[in-house]
């Protein structure tokens, strides 16, 4: 979800000419963007079309958000950023408390209070061939505001999914448990499809035909007070789905972690998406199943909202 939500908001990313709402493409908005070490404006922080990262995708990013002024769980992002990298076989010149400093400084400099943050790392432009070894890794960081994308009431109207035709590879295909820009263009595809066909998101199954995540959210299923969620073993652990994890036990819910099949869904009564992007999100429809968001997604909406407050 979290990529496909973007830009439709009238934060700090829209005017409003002639009544209707416009949006301001993202090269072209004014700030501040972390980049190499140094705070560049916004319009000038651009890079090479040779870039390694943009024809190879030797590029990977993060997705954080800030609540209150306070990056909500900020070194763990950083410190997945490092290992994306590592996976991708690369090594960000910066350390995870150069990055968590980094990202502050983004945020402050900005004057941004409540905001998602994207940290990107990519192999630069001193050679073309397949091989990266000799470029330089590079990082920028930017910010801006991104409010939830619903308000309370219509998150519970709940998102319309498809099932997507593109399934999530085994590890052995792709380095899935990466953060990485190339995975993300069988969720481009997907989410392309289901936007095309009047739905919200898709929801991938895996390359067994297991149930997976949708384009870049994990997803759980709700049966009383049973909570199941897919096994992580060919996608991203979200860091919001090892959050939700614990705040189901806490909160004396049976968490079961297994293969989940298809045919299986219409056991459940409730289903939400959760990513930092995303937050908890409440799926109303996949393909022709219904679920009816209720007591579950209130609860975990209710749950996570207090969870990302800046702790005192
Ligand atoms: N899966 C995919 C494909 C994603 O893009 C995201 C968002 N980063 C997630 C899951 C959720 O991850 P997180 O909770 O760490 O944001």
């Amino acid at each position: 979800m979290q990529e496909s939500l973007s830009n439709t908001r009238s934060s700090n990313g829209t005017s409003n000419k002639g009544g209707a709402m416009n949006l301001i493409p993202m090269d072209q908005r004014d700030g501040w963007i972390w980049f190499d070490g140094e705070l560049v404006e916004w319009k000038q922080a651009k890079i090479h079309v040779l870039t390694h990262g943009l024809h190879y995708a030797s590029c990977v990013f993060e997705g954080q958000r800030a609540y209150k002024g306070v990056i909500y769980k900020l070194t763990e992002h950083s410190k997945r950023l490092k290992k994306s990298a590592n996976i991708l076989d690369f090594e960000i010149p910066y350390s995870v408390e150069q990055i968590d400093a980094a990202c502050k400084l983004v945020l402050e400099k900005n004057g941004l209070i409540d905001a998602y943050m994207r940290p990107v790392a990519w192999c630069g432009s001193e050679e073309m061939g397949l091989a990266a070894t000799n470029n330089k890794v590079h990082l920028a960081i930017a910010a801006w505001k991104w409010p939830s994308y619903f308000s309370a009431e219509e998150r519970l109207k709940g998102a319309k999914l498809s099932w997507s035709e593109w399934c999530r590879p085994a590890p052995n295909m792709i380095p899935c448990f990466a953060k990485a820009a190339g995975l993300y263009m069988i969720c481009t595809l997907a989410k392309h499809k289901a936007m095309k066909e009047g739905y919200t998101d898709a929801l991938m199954l895996d390359y067994r035909g297991y149930v997976a995540e949708a384009t870049g959210a994990n997803v759980f299923f709700v049966k009383r007070r049973e909570i199941h969620t897919p096994i992580a073993d060919c996608f991203l652990d979200g860091i919001t789905r090892q959050t939700i994890i614990q705040l189901a036990k806490k909160n004396g819910y049976k968490l079961v972690e297994r293969h989940i099949l298809p045919d299986e869904l219409n056991e459940f009564d409730e289903c939400f998406l959760t990513g930092s992007a995303a937050e908890i999100t409440p799926v109303a429809q996949i393909g022709d199943i219904n679920f009816k968001p209720g007591k579950a997604c209130k609860e975990f909406i209710k749950l996570y909202a207090e969870e990302v407050q800046p702790k005192s």
